[in-house]
């Protein structure tokens, strides 16, 4: 026992016993370090997730329902979800509202609920909104509106027209409107034979003189004798990508050699010789290269009302819905087809 305690009191004993003990200090620091490190990544990882994945139907129930957050707050990040086209968060966030929310605005809600549904594509549903809107409140434009959008898009043009009226009442401007569904009408009318169909067109247009691009796309594509004979000069610009189209065999030259925008647009198609030169820099330069490069013209379709652009035409912009607001722009690019074709020519 005694020789024990010797060596305990030894020096060299409590300086080994030190360095265990910061050993063992720094051992359990390091991995408390660690640890503590991992758990931040988790926390992060977890914070994070919250943003990934959207609230379930049921979370949103009680976090509408506990109200911590404003309605107002609640309907901005509605609209958010719709924007980023997550319609049906959207729509569970508006129906939720509409179930507990402020009765003051309830009017309001459906509104946006019925746009919402309208949007992603549920033209029933939208079409059961707006009418329960207007069951109790009938001096409403929006819903109105957008009623007439959802029976256009179901093609219930009669329907559609009907809903002219109330509007009609409330001093909005309808003609474009009413002229536009009864062209569709038409249009879409299969019982009507093409020649009876051209015929009321050039009448509607005539009387009107609204829908040129609608009414003469149609024109061209099935008659386009009876397109050029009605051809109104001053349109050539609004109907660029129409005419660049036309067939070869269905030009009318005798309106093209009068018509100097005309003569410039087939003779940088390389239909005809009777321009030396344009003022418009794309025929310019085809006229110039005679078709010695492959090049075409591309378009593109603005709307005038709200700017957006479509790579394709448009009767109404499914943007802001306005009707006979697209402006045609049109570029320089290759002709793959061309390519195309002479490369399939090449092996024969
Ligand atoms: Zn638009």
């Amino acid at each position: 026992m005694n020789s024990f305690f010797i060596e305990f009191r030894d020096p060299l004993f409590g300086i080994i016993v030190f360095f265990v003990l910061v050993f063992v200090i720094a051992f359990f620091s390091y991995w408390l370090g660690r640890y503590k490190k991992q758990e931040d990544y988790r926390h992060l990882d977890k914070f994070l997730r919250q943003f990934r994945t959207l609230p379930s139907q049921n979370e949103l129930k009680v976090l509408i329902t506990k109200g911590e957050l404003s309605e107002k707050s609640w309907l901005h990040l509605a609209h958010s979800y719709a924007k980023n086209g997550d319609y049906e968060k959207s729509i569970e966030i508006y129906n939720e509202l509409l179930n507990v929310g402020d009765k003051s605005s309830y009017r309001d809600t459906m509104f946006l609920l019925g746009r919402t549904y309208f949007k992603a594509g549920f033209l029933e549903r939208a079409k059961q909104v707006f009418l329960e809107i207007l069951k109790n409140n009938p001096r409403t434009p929006q819903a109105l509106k957008y009623l007439l959008l959802v029976y256009e898009y179901m093609r219930e043009y009669t329907l559609a027209l009907e809903v002219l009226e109330p509007l009609d009442e409330l001093h909005k401007d309808i003609e474009c409107d009413r002229v536009y569904l009864q062209v569709l009408s038409l249009l879409n009318d299969v019982t009507i034979p093409p020649e009876v169909k051209t015929q009321e067109l050039l009448s509607i247009y005539r009387k009107t003189n609204y829908l040129t691009y609608m009414i003469f796309e149609y024109l061209f594509r099935v008659n386009p004798k009876l397109a050029w004979e009605n051809f109104d000069n001053s349109k050539s610009e609004l109907l660029i990508d129409i005419l660049w189209h036309v067939d070869t065999k269905d030009l009318d030259l005798d309106i093209i050699a009068k018509n100097g925008y005309l003569r410039e647009l087939y003779t940088a198609r390389g239909d005809i010789e009777l321009a030396s030169k344009s003022s418009v820099f794309e025929f310019d330069v085809m006229i110039h290269l005679k078709n010695r490069v492959n090049t075409t013209l591309s378009f593109e379709h603005i709307c005038d009302g709200c700017k957006h652009v479509f790579p394709f035409a448009f009767n109404r912009c499914t943007h802001c819905h306005a009707i006979d607001s697209s402006r045609v722009e049109f570029s320089l690019i290759k002709d793959y087809h061309r390519d195309l074709s002479e490369e399939n020519n090449s092996f024969q």
